[in-house]
């Protein structure tokens, strides 16, 4: 493992019953969203969280600083889209020394804060788009808004954002002739790729497995146009990469669903009003919020997150006969 400067190597507490320390929390900072993704939500929005509910900034930070000093050392800031949340570039200086800090973003206002994010700490984003047509990005996310995502990759490249990652979900018969597109322009963009599998998630329940582009039908298309080699030690990442046209470039597929990864992973979640979980597709989740507020110690607040832990379950299961979705979607979770 390696450590930032003046980061004082400690044990971590938070191995669960089959050996994985996890290091990585990923926070949700709302559940409201600019968009309405297909995928994800209806085009109604869903019944968002009430205010009182959700963390305020002092609580939120106190839990992630709280969780560094048991193992946690990379904190993603995700939602519903965290670049809503009003002060979410002081949530950024506030945790920038503590953690290796990203932000997983739709990137609709970030060529108005990747500066500020930048100057506040920020040093990587994740920026999300599954269509270069604004037809069709219209179709998508139920938002004419194709031109306001382009202008954020430009603006996270300039700012100095490094890696600059952008995610795509394909689904059959929307996007999925795409690929080979998608991965040109991130080519050319000088940033990363990472296509995900679409999973069981989204608040609607619509997914069907046989309507999922798989990890294998995206390489399959990328390889009619250049050539893959795979990229070896993977590590606790969920995407595996692959070298394109002999590298330095890579792209990667997070295969989810047809290629899951739960034997690795390495992280934990914190929704936005202050729920632990310890898998995306947990059935159960830990308050923390509640025993804050009631005035819980930093011991107490940390035993609650290692039992966590403990009880986290060997895999996400999707793959069971017995696998039912989790009541919270997606957007509602942190992705
Ligand atoms: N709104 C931000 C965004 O879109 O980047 C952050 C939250 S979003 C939930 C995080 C990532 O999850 C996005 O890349 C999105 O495409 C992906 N996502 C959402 N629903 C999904 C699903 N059902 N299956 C796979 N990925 C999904
Ligand atoms: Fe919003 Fe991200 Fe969900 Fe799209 S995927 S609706 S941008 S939270």
């Amino acid at each position: 493992m390696s450590l930032r400067p003046g980061t004082v190597a400690r044990v971590n507490r938070l191995v669960d019953r089959h050996g994985r320390a996890h290091r990585d929390l990923r926070v949700s900072l709302t559940d409201r969203c600019s968009l309405r993704c297909t995928y994800c939500m209806p085009a109604e929005g869903l019944p968002w969280l009430p205010a009182p509910d959700l963390l305020t900034t002092p609580e939120l930070i106190h839990l992630v600083r709280l969780t560094t000093t048991l193992g946690i050392d990379e904190v993603r800031l995700t939602g519903g889209e965290p670049l809503l949340r009003p002060d979410v570039v002081s949530i950024v200086a506030a945790l920038a020394d503590a953690v290796e800090l990203s932000v997983t973003t739709n990137g609709l206002v970030l060529d108005r804060l990747a500066p500020a994010l930048r100057d506040a700490g920020l040093t990587r984003v994740n920026i999300s788009i599954d269509t270069l047509r604004r037809d069709r990005f219209k179709e998508m996310t139920r938002r004419d808004r194709l031109d306001d995502v382009f202008a954020g990759i430009t603006a996270a490249t300039r700012a100095g954002l490094h890696p600059v990652k952008l995610n795509t979900v394909l689904m059959r018969g929307v996007n999925d002739d795409e690929a080979v597109d998608l991965l040109r322009f991130a080519l050319d963009a000088g940033v990363h790729l990472r296509f995900i599998e679409q999973m069981p998630l989204d608040a609607q329940h619509g997914w069907r497995r046989t309507e999922m582009v798989t990890a294998d039908e995206i390489l399959s298309a990328l390889s009619d146009a250049f050539t893959l080699t795979p990229v070896a030690g993977r590590g606790s990442a969920p995407a595996e990469r692959w070298y394109v046209d002999g590298g330095p470039e890579t792209v990667g597929v997070i295969g989810s669903v047809t290629r899951p990864f739960c034997g690795n992973c390495d992280r934990l979640r914190l929704t936005a009003d202050g729920q632990l979980r310890t898998c995306l597709f947990a059935r159960t989740e830990t308050d923390l919020r509640g025993p804050l507020r009631a005035g819980a110690s930093d011991r107490e607040l940390a035993d609650l997150i290692v039992t966590a832990v403990l009880g986290k379950q060997p895999g996400h299961g999707i793959n069971d006969p017995t696998f039912l979705q989790p009541p919270r979607s997606m957007s509602a979770i942190g992705g």
